[in-house]
């Protein structure tokens, strides 16, 4: 069905002249000429900009741009009035508010001919300001959502998933360029008694000062895990055995001199490790957890290095 025609509206109608019309569009509309400076503006695009209307006639278009991108901008108006095909692709750009706030638009354009012969650009400009504060704080909100499914709550670490995860990643490597690979894996040493004797939260803070200590002690390269509960995991690419096992030697030490928490408590690690033989990612783990156990048989608080 068609919609009537509205006879004072009817752009045949002399009574409107299209300036009227162009001042009562709600997207902001300016006409700039040859040289790019502001012909015509209309309401939607002072208000858009901050300024008034006499404020922006024949000032030079960029002065709604940001300085850094100044000089593109001319050049390419320059451009479009000389070798443009008449139209302009939609375009996302950064410009600037009279109070030098950054927003972001929408321009899409037309090249007109005046009654003088010369040409024009006519610039439609649609605010997406808002979409794109949108869209950051998703992209945020997702970034943050992705943390938080890799890592443990508690320690901050990477949890059990994600840390597997890497150890495959670190596997197929291993595989294909035959890197060598070593991984610890460690348990705190009579943890439940923290736990008896001084109340969960002590035993919390002890998990979150060990993984703290632990990982500023690691190589960059290193990654630590927590499988759960108190039992860790030490990604080692690039270790050897031999270097693996001294390593985690000293970080054992390390935990044993430390006192945690306001309680003071020193704790120990025992731990098994292993490196990479060609097998399953669960087989090099299940040697790793029969090495770690083997330490905790042998009396806890050392490291063992698990059978081939
Ligand atoms: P072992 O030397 O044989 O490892 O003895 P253990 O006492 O450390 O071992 P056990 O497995 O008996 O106890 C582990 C305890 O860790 C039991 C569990 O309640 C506690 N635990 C597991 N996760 C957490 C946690 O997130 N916070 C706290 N506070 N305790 C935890
Ligand atoms: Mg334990
Ligand atoms: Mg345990």
């Amino acid at each position: 069905m068609k919609h009537p025609v509205i006879p004072e509206l009817s752009l045949e109608n002399p009574a409107l002249a299209t300036a009227d019309a162009l001042n009562a569009a709600p997207l902001g509309i300016c006409i700039t000429d040859a040289n790019g400076f502001f012909e015509f503006v209309n309401p939607a695009y002072c208000e858009f900009y901050g300024y008034n209307e006499s404020e922006l006639l024949g000032e030079h278009f960029t002065l709604v741009v940001p300085d850094a991108n100044r000089k593109l901008m001319a050049s390419m108006h320059d451009a479009f009035i000389t070798d443009g095909d008449g139209s302009e692709l939609q375009q996302e750009w950064e410009v600037r508010h009279k109070n030098g706030q950054v927003r972001t638009i929408i321009a899409e354009a037309s090249r007109i001919i005046g009654h003088d012969g010369q040409p024009r650009k006519m610039t439609f400009i649609v605010d997406i300001s808002v979409r794109k504060r949108l869209e950051e704080q998703l992209r945020q909100a997702n970034e943050r959502l992705e943390y938080m499914a890799r890592h443990d709550t508690l320690t901050g670490i990477l949890n059990r998933r994600a840390g597997l995860t890497r150890l495959e990643e670190e596997i197929t490597r291993s595989r294909r360029y035959g890197n060598i690979l070593s991984i610890a894996m460690f348990d705190l040493d009579a943890f439940k008694a923290v736990n008896d004797t001084h109340g969960h939260s002590i035993g919390d803070e002890v998990l979150v000062e060990m993984s703290r200590l632990v990982g500023r002690n690691l190589r960059r390269t290193d990654d630590l895990v927590r499988l759960g509960g108190e039992e860790f995991l030490i990604i080692m690419p690039e270790v050897s055995l031999a270097s693996a096992h001294h390593a985690v030697e000293r970080l054992g030490q390390l935990v044993a001199d430390t006192p945690l928490t306001s309680r003071e408590l020193t704790m120990t690690i025992s731990a098994g490790v292993a490196d990479f033989d060609d097998s399953s990612p669960e087989r090099l783990l299940e040697r790793t957890d029969h090495a770690m156990y083997q330490a905790k048989r042998n009396g806890r608080n050392q490291v063992v290095q698990a059978e081939s």
